[in-house]
């Protein structure tokens, strides 16, 4: 194809990826997003792969191994396990970065010299350097979503000196290898390996020290980070469409990112810096004192309590997702609302398992936008609330976020539905949440449980309305 066309399409494809990105700030328009950012993807792969002169069996071989390994994947997942795809994928993206890197590297036709030659190095350094933290990191995440690797922050002595002694040791590194380079076309391999393995124990140990409860800022993170080192393989392969992309994720995950800090009240270099509440131990044994009964109801009589409500307020969580309960909630909400109660949802920034997780379950069960509330429009509202309904929410609803400092939840911003008539919790048994802290809420005077699995219970409650 005519570079010219080439580039005209690409300009077209970036257009679309920011219209996406518009669309995807807002429910309504969300889909619209979703489908400019598909059409810009075609355009950029079909712009691309007709660019390219030489090669183009492997290429086409690789898009389509990589397409249907994708395509089975995205149909095999379940819904619940769509974070952990997502760490994955980004750590794909990250190996992406360090192997183009090295191809980069070794690259035998390169014909920079001077100046260039040291530019083109730092691009290839940085370029695997981003990608390998990447890559380490996100895989530590999925080990951590998926429960596969403990939620408590792996605390080394003098942690802050290591990561330190990583990031002096990686500029060291960085002089050594343009010092080498410079020498010879293909030197330098050696500092090139020791900074991807500094790298990679960054990214594990940066994500190690990562608490449970503050997990949403580093998918958030990796998500940037991704971006970063899909613009980094850009400069590195000279992709304009690369480029642009990568600097478009990076920004918009880093802006996502100081969202999550503000919605948790974390300071982000406190977080990255790991050590956020220690083990689980304190927290549990601080509450284990105030214990006293929890009170479980049956469907039926939860059932009433719905009807005699004027003002319910839904608090959907992770075990939502687990239930896939959204529809029968979808359901319940329009017999409420169809006998005049006031029916509202209100959404925790980190409730689930990925950002914006709740409002996309609920967008999935057609659930009107306009009775959705973000957790600060609706927080005040709880003292004129008759019944909150939680379902499978544990850590977005922990009072003990406030009244103790010692939780590795202390300072996090969290939905005060103890402050309403009544609240009723749903979920199968007195576990922990994510973070892996005991809940005073469950043992206050004015909460109720509903023992079972939330789709099940659900059902029987939509039944007995
Ligand atoms: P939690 O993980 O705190 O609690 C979920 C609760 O759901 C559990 O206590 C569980 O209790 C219950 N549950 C699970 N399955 C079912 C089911 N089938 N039916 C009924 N209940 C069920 O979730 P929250 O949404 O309250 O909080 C999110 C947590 O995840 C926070 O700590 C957040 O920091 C973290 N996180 C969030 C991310 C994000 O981007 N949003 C990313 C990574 C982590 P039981 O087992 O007794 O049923």
């Amino acid at each position: 194809m005519n570079p010219g066309i080439v580039t005209v399409s690409y300009i077209g494809a970036t257009i679309l990826f920011i219209l996406a990105l518009g669309g995807l700030s807002n429910p309504d328009t969300a889909r619209r997003g979703n489908i400019y950012g598909i059409i810009g993807m075609f355009i950029a792969l079909v712009a691309t792969i007709a660019g390219i002169t030489a090669n183009i069996a492997i290429l086409v071989g690789g898009l389509v191994i990589g397409g249907s390994i994708g395509l089975v994947l995205a149909k095999r997942v379940q819904m619940t396990e769509m974070p952990e795809l997502v760490a994955i994928l980004h750590s794909l993206v990250g190996m992406a970065a360090v192997l183009v890197g090295f191809a980069n590297f070794m690259d035998p036709i390169s014909h920079f010299a001077g100046v260039e030659l040291t530019i083109h190095d730092i691009e290839t350094y940085l370029g695997i350097l981003i990608g390998a933290v990447t890559f380490s990191g996100s895989v530590i995440a999925f080990g951590k979503l998926s429960g596969k690797i403990g939620g408590n922050p792996l605390l080394l002595p003098g942690r802050h000196w290591l990561n330190l002694g990583l990031l002096v040791g990686t500029i060291y590194v960085c002089k050594m290898f343009v010092d080498q380079s410079a020498a010879g076309h293909g030197e330098g391999l050696i500092p090139l390996l020791i900074m991807t393995g500094i790298a990679l124990l960054f990214g594990i140990h940066m994500v190690m020290a990562i608490g449970g409860a503050d997990m949403p800022v580093v998918i958030s993170m990796l998500n940037s980070y991704s971006g970063w080192a899909a613009a980094a393989t850009g400069f590195m392969l000279n992709n304009d469409l690369l480029i642009v992309v990568g600097a478009l994720v990076g920004s918009s995950g880093a802006i996502l990112s100081y969202i999550m800090c503000r919605a948790m009240n974390r300071k982000f270099l406190a977080v990255i810096a790991g050590g956020f509440g220690t083990t689980s131990g304190s927290a549990a044994a601080a509450v284990e004192g105030e214990q006293g009964e929890v009170v479980a109801l049956e469907a039926h009589e939860v059932a009433q309590l719905l009807k005699d409500a004027k003002e319910i307020m839904i608090i959907p969580g992770y075990g939502m997702a687990v239930a896939q309960a959204q529809h029968i909630v979808h359901e319940i909400t329009k017999a409420l609302r169809a006998k005049k109660t006031n029916v509202r949802f209100g959404i925790h920034p980190v409730a689930g398992r990925m950002p914006g997780h709740m409002n996309v379950l609920l967008a999935e069960a057609r659930v009107p936008y306009d009775i959705v509330y973000e957790m600060d429009e609706i927080n005040d509202d709880f003292p004129n609330i008759d019944v909150s309904i939680v379902i499978g929410a544990n850590d977005i609803v922990n009072p003990s976020a406030q009244t103790d400092p010692n939780s590795p939840i202390a300072g996090m911003p969290v939905l005060e539905c103890w402050k309403g008539k009544t609240t009723i919790v749903l979920k199968r048994s007195m576990a922990t949440g994510y973070a892996g802290v005991q809940n005073p809420l469950f043992f206050k005077e004015n909460t109720r449980m509903l023992f079972g699995d939330a789709g099940k219970t659900l059902d029987e409650v939509f039944k007995a309305l």
